[in-house]
């Protein structure tokens, strides 16, 4: 069976990757699965561990680097975040498009141990607008917005690492983007398959 690809999403954190993401995960002919992240951070209001993210204890997330059970990992805003590498090489094996929704300094890790991964950058608007959402959480104290608003100025410098770059001004309109790309790239696999 093809190897699926495997999708790098980032942008800075605010930026809604993750609504983007609903309005295409479900459309069967992109064959995608999300690679759940391992995190130290502490649930959101609403976010179910194993769904939203593998939530655990510095400890074992250390000892996760230490067997070199993750793909990448990067430390963001006083936590760990990484991605468990068996489940995207089973996934990539059964043919999934495996989807990644990490930061920069992960992203390229994963860059440098796949050349082949798509990578997609997601842009806000403006940064009033990136602002405006961070804060519209209203999950973290002044301090951790603050640190996550000055993260986000570092990462957007990171764009011309990655492949394509999308503007979120329209969710809808950003994920029918991604959903072409990821298209495009799946016929260019199946030609490169077949010659
Ligand atoms: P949040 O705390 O807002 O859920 O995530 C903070 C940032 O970490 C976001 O940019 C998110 O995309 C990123 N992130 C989530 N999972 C991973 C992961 O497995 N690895 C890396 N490097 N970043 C991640």
């Amino acid at each position: 069976m093809e190897k699926g690809l495997l999708i790098i999403i980032s942008g800075p954190s605010g930026v809604g990757k993750g609504t983007i993401r609903n309005f295409f995960m479900n459309d069967e002919a992109l064959k995608l699965a999300y690679s759940i992240s391992m995190t130290t951070r502490s649930p959101r209001i609403g976010e179910v561990d194993g769904r939203d993210y593998i939530f655990t204890t510095k400890e074992n997330f250390e000892q996760a680097i230490e067997n070199g059970e993750l793909l990448e990992w990067a430390e963001f805003v006083g936590n760990y975040y990484g991605t468990p590498l068996s489940l995207v090489e089973d996934l990539r094996n059964q043919g999934k498009n495996v989807l990644l929704e990490i930061e920069v300094q992960g992203a390229m890790q994963v860059k440098e141990k796949c050349p082949d991964a798509l990578s997609i950058f997601i842009i806000p608007p403006n940064m009033e607008e990136l602002e405006k959402r961070i804060r519209g959480r209203r999950s973290e104290p002044e301090e951790i917005v603050q640190q996550r608003l000055a993260k986000a100025a570092g990462e957007m410098k990171m764009v011309k690492d990655y492949k394509y770059v999308v503007c979120n001004d329209d969710p809808q309109l950003a994920a029918d983007m991604i959903s072409l790309i990821i298209k495009r790239h799946m016929q260019n696999a199946d030609i490169y398959q077949e010659s």
